[in-house]
């Protein structure tokens, strides 16, 4: 007969733990995984720029012994592992050095795609109401709302008065009813 006591609560701490993240020099310090760590990620889209930074904290990844052929200049221009263009072609088409397909520009990003009359009128309103409208505005599905729209809204909220709460006004939820408590 056994005596064992299986114990689903263990209060023995677990034997082995990791307590420090992986690290990929850990048992490594060799010039050539500190150079491959060192590697700045450039010219490739945030999904390639992933992947390789997988292959190096896992070190899977293989830096080139040899520059290697762009596919698109024909020169052995790429200095960089897993490339398919060199930086300047890549540069110049703005696409990914990897995937080669197109680099969105961060800062070229459309923030604000309201019609200009919108944006005017929406900036010449008091900072309370802009935000109620814009908050509103979010949550439609373009992103986008028209004139008419804005003009019915600014004149729907000028008859609540800006002491009232808009957010209930504007809420596409059925206002809470707190009084009513079932029993
Ligand atoms: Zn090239
Ligand atoms: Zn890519």
């Amino acid at each position: 007969m056994s005596t064992s006591r299986g114990s689903a609560s263990r209060q023995r701490p677990q034997k082995y733990q990791n307590r420090t993240a992986f690290k990929n020099d850990l048992h490594d310090t060799s010039q050539k995984t500190k150079i491959i760590n060192s590697l700045d990620i450039t010219g490739v889209c945030k999904r390639c720029k992933d992947i390789i930074e997988w292959k190096i904290k896992y070190k899977k990844y293989k830096p080139l012994s040899a520059p290697r052929k762009c596919v698109n200049c024909e020169q052995k221009a790429i200095k960089h592992a897993y490339h398919m263009f060199c930086s300047k072609c890549s540069s110049e088409k703005q696409v990914c050095a990897k995937c080669c397909k197109p680099v969105e520009s961060n800062d070229e990003k459309e923030d604000e795609p309201q019609n200009p009359a919108v944006q005017t009128m929406l900036k010449s309103l008091p900072e309370r109401k802009r935000r109620t409208i814009l908050r509103y505005i979010n949550k439609q599905e373009s992103g986008k709302i028209s004139m008419a729209h804005l003009e019915t809204m600014i004149s729907e909220l000028d008859k609540l008065g800006l002491d009232d709460d808009l957010d209930d006004f504007l809420s596409d939820d059925p206002p809470s009813s707190d009084n009513e408590d079932e029993n």
